[in-house]
């Protein structure tokens, strides 16, 4: 095929018409046509289309899961941001707080067990067995007291115990003091009574005129409070040699005569000393070898026997 004339236009049977150039086209050499296929165009305009597209679709895709039609579409970013902060702050444990608070100290320690009796300390606490039948196991003590209304109904004379008269002892244990005093007598120590029954009121004016006598501190050493008194028990009884001073007058009533034999002998009628000798420890008093409770004869030997104080004992009793 021979190459054409400059300026000559020709025409393919697609409709494409290309002019030669003279100056261009060599004449040796076959002119070059350059044109762009029309196909390759389109598909790399179509590739790029579809490209777009995808990014939009897939830019579309990565956007806010679950978030709610309001929800801001185009950003991807302010989606992704937030989740991982929430979902780790909560996590840290606030259970072992909370736990050690509902555990306050105050109540379980006066609470009587069969171990024994706390260390001295004073508190006003009812005390378990405030019934008038439960007089041989009501403890009364520094901390647990009776109610001011406690007066038994039995209450009578000393003197139908054969004992001098002028006090007031629960007709229940009348028999056994009778039979101590004779006993006693027999000895060659009588005793006589000072003390016995004394109401919530009278035990109020005893505390109050032992703080003026020693102070308050000393008073607590050796008078009860008011309700914390054995007295009010109607079972209790304080002793001294006929006709001599009140026994804690005495440097120790416990060495006279009536005294000794009470320490010895006491228990067998039902009565034990509740403040003995070297025992304020477990008391909370101070030696009382005049002051007797009645407790009935098998609880006084029971006592006596285990070789505790009888606070300690009834301690095990509640
Ligand atoms: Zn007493």
């Amino acid at each position: 095929m021979s190459a054409p004339a400059p300026g000559t236009r020709r025409c393919r049977t697609g409709g494409t018409c290309l002019t030669v150039d003279a100056m261009a086209v060599p004449t040796t050499r076959p002119v070059r046509i350059r044109r762009a296929a029309p196909t390759a165009l389109r598909l790399s305009i179509l590739l790029e289309a579809v490209l777009l597209a995808a990014v939009i679709v897939a830019a579309l895709a990565v956007g806010p899961r679950g978030a709610g039609p309001g929800a801001p579409p185009p950003s991807a970013t302010p989606a992704v941001t937030p989740s991982p902060t929430p979902t780790v702050t909560p996590t840290p444990r606030p259970s072992p707080t909370p736990t050690p608070a509902p555990t306050p100290t105050p109540t379980p320690t006066p609470a009587p067990t069969p171990s024994g009796p706390p260390a001295c300390w004073y508190g006003d606490l009812p005390t378990a067995h405030d019934g008038y039948e439960d007089w041989a196991r009501t403890l009364l003590d520094t901390i647990y007291r009776l109610p001011a209304m406690y007066y038994p109904g039995d209450l009578v004379d000393t003197a139908r115990a054969g004992v001098n008269g002028g006090y007031l002892v629960r007709a229940l244990l009348l028999d056994d003091l009778a039979a101590m005093a004779v006993a006693a007598r027999a000895a060659g120590a009588p005793f006589e009574i000072v003390s016995a029954f004394r109401s919530y009121a009278t035990q109020q004016a005893t505390f109050e005129r032992w703080v003026r006598v020693g102070g308050y501190e000393a008073a607590l050493r050796t008078s009860a409070r008011a309700g914390h008194s054995e007295h009010q028990l109607g079972t209790s009884i304080d002793v001294s040699t006929p006709g001599g001073p009140r026994p804690w007058k005495y440097r120790d009533w416990g060495t006279t005569a009536a005294g000794a034999w009470m320490a010895q002998n006491a228990w067998r009628f039902g009565f034990v000393m509740s403040y003995p000798r070297d025992s304020s420890t477990p008391t909370c008093y101070d030696y009382e070898p005049w002051h007797y409770r009645y407790v009935g004869r098998a609880m006084a030997a029971a006592i006596r026997d285990s070789g505790l104080t009888p606070r300690e004992h009834l301690w095990r009793l509640q």
